[in-house]
């Protein structure tokens, strides 16, 4: 009956489960399926970053190599064009002995080596079939033939193949015989109205033109060809020698690398076809399977191309892949983190202090709960708590405290008055014939009555830590704190006659016409030895007293024995 054990748990320790923990647990596993689903997107989205980065690098590359090229070219082929067109260099070539007419074109075409990129012109003489040279370092008092051109000669195939073909000029890549090194040959006709009078051919050295075409090639990931439209490789960055070069990109003979099947062929070939049926002037990027890119680019003013190929970067590549993986692993770490801290301090932190007020209040009913005035859903809760603790401790009929809050607030008294040793009163109130009330006024009307004597008690019983308390059925108990025998007395006596004069009407009351109270008394020292309910257990004892005594009166009851109060006065 008196037992106080807190009871707040309602589950064993063991068995409850934080939800802070579980939100711990729970968004670890989130944030990793988001880290993987994130971290999967980003790669994504940098491949194809780094593909369109790649595609558009590789393919200005091209067009600038092939721009860089064709204005070498064409520079060459404007030159070569005036001395073709030149009329001395015509004079001549029509009245080959003249010495007159030999000089003037000799002035014309010295004129013209100067300001080209090589140092030679041959110039081939179709009625006498006599090879002349110009050079540009030496200066020749008497220009002579030093060969004669012979079609059944391989050296001499340049004058004869210009000669037979439609064209008015033609680039090609072969071997200077003399010299032994690779050339970039122009070799353009000579006519007067349509017919052929000789050809005038110039050598750019290979390592001159590939050097500078090529010279910002990192060869480790990038390789550079320039091919004509028969597949034939004329130069080519990988190689220093251009005979190799065009073994290994030979796409007409299908031997661009090595392995077949080989897609940059496809795409070669491709552009190819594009180029002799649309006329495209464009460069042309493609991405190639294996992480690699080819932009093919036309030169202008020749049938020629540029290929280049390029690794391309990988995002799996070491350097770029480890910083961009720690950099989003950080960042995620730190977003868990926050968030994980964030919702501790908005959360789980004041519902942790919610949960220590309401134990601490559950032991002690002084304590205050947490967060009654936050404005939020904690608020809410704490404020419902609150009410709750207050009904808890209300007794429903006559809305007095109850016999738990008595005994709650009791023992609280009993633990702080000990400290001090000051004295504590407790009196136990008795409806006199309550029974007889109620049988003739019926039960209800004895609820009414209950209810009155409950208000007139608490009307009376003003001090701030006095407190009255039903006990049960017709029974209530009043609680003076630092007041003794003499002061517990008055009030003893104030009660009586305070429910005397409310006259609630009780004929069957064999004392008085009205409803009256009999009252037991008892005042002691606290000391922490006592336990609250021997007080209750005296004022019953003095109660049964004044019952005995004949009801209506008080009756104090001290440790030596009784002492019965002024009662009926
Ligand atoms: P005494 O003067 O010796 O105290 O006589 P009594 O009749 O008051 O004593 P008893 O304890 O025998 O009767 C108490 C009665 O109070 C019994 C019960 O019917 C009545 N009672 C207890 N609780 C309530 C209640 O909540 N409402 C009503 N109407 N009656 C109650
Ligand atoms: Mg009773
Ligand atoms: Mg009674």
């Amino acid at each position: 009956m008196l037992n106080n054990t807190a009871t707040h748990h309602t589950l064993p320790p063991g068995n409850s489960v934080s939800i802070a923990r579980r939100f711990r647990r729970t968004s670890i596993i989130l944030f990793a399926i988001v880290f993987m689903v994130m971290a999967a997107v980003m790669l994504y989205i940098f491949s194809r970053v780094i593909t369109w980065v790649s595609l558009d690098y590789t393919e200005s590359f091209a067009a600038s190599s092939a721009e860089a090229l064709s204005g070498h070219i064409n520079r060459e082929v404007g030159l070569m064009g005036k001395a073709v067109r030149s009329p001395e260099v015509i004079a001549w070539l029509q009245d080959e002995d003249n010495t007159d007419k030999k000089s003037a074109a000799l002035g014309e075409l010295k004129a013209i080596v100067n300001e080209l990129h090589s140092y030679n012109l041959y110039i081939g003489v179709v009625n006498s079939s006599n090879e002349y040279t110009v050079q540009r370092i030496s200066t020749p008092e008497i220009f002579l033939p030093f060969a004669t051109l012979n079609r059944e000669v391989a050296e001499d195939a340049w004058f004869f193949t210009c000669l037979d073909s439609p064209l008015e000029y033609r680039v090609s890549v072969g071997t200077d015989h003399v010299l032994q090194r690779d050339r970039m040959w122009l070799d353009y006709k000579v006519s007067l109205e349509g017919t052929p009078l000789g050809v005038i051919c110039t050598g750019l050295e290979y390592g001159h033109i590939a050097g500078e075409l090529f010279a910002n090639f990192d060869k480790a990931t990038m390789i550079g060809s320039v091919f004509d439209s028969s597949g034939k490789v004329h130069m080519s960055s990988s190689q220093s020698n251009m005979l190799d070069a065009a073994a290994s990109f030979n796409f007409r003979g299908e031997n661009v690398r090595a392995g077949n099947d080989d897609p940059i062929l496809a795409a070669v070939q491709g552009y190819v076809q594009q180029r002799s049926d649309t006329g495209l002037q464009l460069p042309v990027a493609y991405s190639l399977p294996g992480g690699e890119y080819l932009s093919i680019a036309p030169i202008r003013g020749t049938d020629w191309y540029i290929a280049i190929l390029s690794q391309g970067i990988s995002i799996f590549s070491p350097t770029l892949f480890m910083p961009l993986a720690a950099t989003v692993f950080a960042l995620l770490v730190i977003t868990a983190l926050l968030s994980t801290l964030l919702t501790h301090r908005i959360i789980f932190s004041p519902l942790a202090m919610l949960g220590e007020s309401l134990g601490l209040l559950s032991a002690n009913q002084e304590a205050r709960i947490y967060g009654t005035e936050r404005q939020d859903e904690l608020g809410e809760l704490s404020r419902t708590i609150e009410d709750l603790f207050r009904k808890a401790n209300i007794d429903t009929l006559t809305g007095i405290y109850n016999r738990r809050y008595m005994e709650n607030n009791l023992l609280r008294l009993v633990e702080q008055l000990s400290r001090s040793g000051t004295s504590l009163s407790v009196l136990m109130l008795d409806i006199d014939f309550f029974k007889k009330y109620n049988d003739t006024y019926g039960h209800d009307q004895g609820d009414e009555c209950l209810r009155e004597v409950a208000t007139t008690l608490n009307q009376n019983v003003s001090r701030a830590d006095d407190f009255v308390a039903r006990y049960g059925g017709e029974e209530f108990i009043v609680v003076l704190p630092n007041t003794d025998q003499a002061g517990a007395c008055v009030v003893a006596q104030k009660l009586l006659q305070a429910v005397r004069s409310i006259k609630i009407p009780h004929t069957a009351s064999s004392i008085a016409p009205y409803v009256t109270v009999s009252i037991g008394v008892t005042t002691g020292r606290v000391s922490h030895k006592q336990g609250w309910g021997s007080y209750v257990k005296r004022a019953d004892e003095a109660l049964y007293s004044s019952k005995q005594n004949g009801r209506d009166q008080y009756t104090f009851l001290a440790y030596s024995g009784l002492v019965t109060g002024a009662s009926n006065d």
